[in-house]
Formats: structure tokens, C-alpha cells, sequence
């Protein structure tokens, strides 16, 4: 393995993204040696016996000591203490990094706590499911899919370098943007439908003339693939919507601006509103297919 990228890899957190990980770099030969910490003795014994880490360790500072890349796959609002709790163990030119589905709130959390001689490089891989935990993971996750970079202003070049190459092995595509746009692309392409579909199945599971059961059994299309999304962990998205919490009350007041159009075309029986909306929104999906197949 002499072309491992890293010696010493140590994922904190091991649910979806972290075990993810674990695959994809040893798929790829990324790591020589990688470490693991999560919080359940369950899920540091599952994660080893799958084998996407070599080692796991019941305290976070012994998984992070020596290593050369760190990264922080837990719940956003969490980052910022684990980020304390290992700044006095980190390597000295060690990469912190995390996985987070927000980015300002992380950056202000974490960014004090990463000692002088270490980089941090928050990073955001736009790819996921519904599924949580060790045994969710799969080495093909990241392929194809995009992986924002939001460096900070006085961050080492080298060190977001080293992450993009470190991301495309992964399989993903790298850009980099500020935290704070990343936010609001983050809050219109992913945490709105999030929402969308958490309201959706609550307002379906709370009508008084709808039983259940017609909900299960009658779900068809759009409703199923609303009840896949509200799936979703309740902790991840709890701290997602706290911790971009302004982003998302921008384009949920937005939304709720244009919802109310479409109520009031449905209301006044504007066919021409209602099929100049529809072809547009159809002409967009056309552009994501075209835009995949390129890929
Ligand atoms: P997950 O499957 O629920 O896994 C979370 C992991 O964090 C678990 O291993 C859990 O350990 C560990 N953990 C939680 N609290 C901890 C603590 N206090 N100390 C140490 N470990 C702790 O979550 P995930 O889907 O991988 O999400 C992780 C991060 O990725 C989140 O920040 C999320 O925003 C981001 N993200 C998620 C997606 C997605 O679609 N899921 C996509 C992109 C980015 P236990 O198992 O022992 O509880």
C-alpha cells in the first residue's frame, strides 16, 4: 500500500457516513491504518467485525492520537465539543475535517478549538439516505456525488488540496464555496425537502378522515417517496434545522410565498399558472437527467 494517502485515518462517529467511509477507503487504499470512535460499545463492536476500521477505541483521544486525518462524522451539533474534547491530542500538521450538513454553525464551533500547526477543512458530501448506524454504510456511497469544501479564509491550501484528492478517491466530485453559500445551497436542495417531507407524513398521519392503514396501503409514488425522506434520523435533522436555522426560515419564507400562489391559482382556477409552473419545474428535472448522463 505504498500509495495510501494517509497513514492514519480516525473516523469519529461510525453511523451512514462515518462506516461510508470506512468502505470507500479501503476500496481505494486511502488509509494504512484506520481508527474508529463511537459513542455505544454496540456500534464500535459492529463496526469492527464489518471491518470498514482496523481498530476502535472506546475513548476518542486514544482513536485521534498519531493520526494524520481526522474526521468528525457525528450529529452537527455535536462537533463543536469533540472538537475540545481532542484539540490537546491532535498531531501536530494533522487535517480535521468534518462531514457535517451545515457549515457555519460548525466552522464557529470547531474552528477555536483546532490548535495552532493543525488544519481544519469542513467539508459537506451531498450524499446520504434514510438509513443510520454501522451497518448502513456502503463503499459506493460518495461515487458521482458531490463533496463542498467551505476552507476557512486563513486556511492551508495544501491541506484543502489534500482533501479534494482525498474526496475524489472516495469517488466524489470537490468544490469548494464560503460556509455561509453552502448554507443556503444546503438549505434549498436538501433541508426544505427534508422539511417538506417530515410535514407532509405528519399532516397525512394527523387527517381525522384518512385511517392509517389507507395511508400504508394507498401510498403510492410522490406520498412513498415522501415517507422515505421523513424516515430520516430524528437527531440528525434535529440539529441540521437548529444549526441552520437562518438559512432555512429564508427559503422556507420564500416557499411558503410561492405555495400560497399555487393555492390561490388552484382557488381561481388559473390553468395557464398552474401548466407554466408545472412545465418549468418539468424542464428542470429534464436538465438534472441530461446533466447526470454526462457524467
Ligand atoms: P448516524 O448514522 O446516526 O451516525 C452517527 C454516529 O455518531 C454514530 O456512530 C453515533 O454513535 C455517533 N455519535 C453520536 N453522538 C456521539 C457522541 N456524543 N460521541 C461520539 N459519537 C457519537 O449519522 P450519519 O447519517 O452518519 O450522520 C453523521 C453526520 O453526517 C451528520 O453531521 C450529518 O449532518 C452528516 N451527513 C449526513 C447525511 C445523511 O444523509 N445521513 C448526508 C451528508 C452528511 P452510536 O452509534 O454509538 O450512537
Amino acid at each position: 500500500m505504498a500509495d495510501a494517502l494517509f497513514e492514519k485515518v480516525a473516523l469519529i462517529g461510525l453511523g451512514l457516513i462515518g462506516s461510508s467511509l470506512g468502505h470507500a477507503m479501503k476500496r481505494a487504499n486511502i488509509a494504512r491504518h484506520i481508527t474508529g470512535h463511537a459513542r455505544s460499545k454496540q456500534t464500535r463492536q459492529t463496526a469492527l467485525e464489518i471491518g470498514f476500521v482496523d481498530a476502535v477505541f472506546e475513548n476518542m483521544t486514544d482513536a485521534v492520537s498519531d493520526a494524520d486525518l481526522v474526521i468528525l462524522c457525528v450529529p452537527v451539533g455535536i462537533c463543536g465539543s469533540i472538537c475540545e474534547q481532542i484539540s490537546p491530542h491532535l498531531k501536530q500538521g494533522a487535517i480535521v475535517t468534518d462531514v457535517g450538513s451545515v457549515k457555519v454553525a460548525v466552522v464557529a464551533a470547531c474552528a477555536r478549538h483546532i490548535p495552532s500547526g493543525v488544519h481544519f477543512v469542513p467539508g459537506h458530501p451531498m450524499a446520504g439516505t434514510e438509513f443510520s448506524g454501522p451497518t448502513s454504510g456502503f463503499a459506493e456511497l460518495f461515487d458521482n456525488r458531490w463533496c463542498l469544501l467551505t476552507p476557512l479564509l486563513d486556511g492551508d491550501p495544501q491541506a484543502t488540496k489534500k482533501m479534494t484528492e482525498y474526496w475524489q478517491a472516495c469517488g466524489a466530485n470537490v468544490e469548494t464555496m464560503t460556509a455561509q453559500h453552502h448554507d443556503v445551497v444546503a438549505a434549498i436542495t436538501s433541508h426544505l425537502p427534508h422539511l417538506i417531507a417530515f410535514n407532509i407524513v405528519g399532516t397525512a398521519d394527523d387527517l381525522e378522515d384518512v385511517a392509517e392503514r389507507e395511508i400504508i396501503k394507498y401510498a403510492a409514488g410522490g406520498f412513498r417517496d415522501f415517507t422515505r425522506i421523513a424516515a430520516s434520523d430524528p437527531t440528525m435533522w434535529r440539529d441540521v434545522f437548529i444549526h441552520n436555522k437562518e438559512a432555512v426560515l429564508e427559503v422556507l419564507g420564500r416557499f411558503n410565498e410561492d405555495l400560497a400562489s399555487l393555492a390561490k391559482a388552484i382557488k381561481e382556477e388559473d390553468g395557464y399558472k398552474l401548466y407554466e409552473q408545472f412545465e418549468r419545474t418539468r424542464h428542470i428535472r429534464q436538465n438534472i437527467l441530461d446533466d447526470e448522463r454526462k457524467k
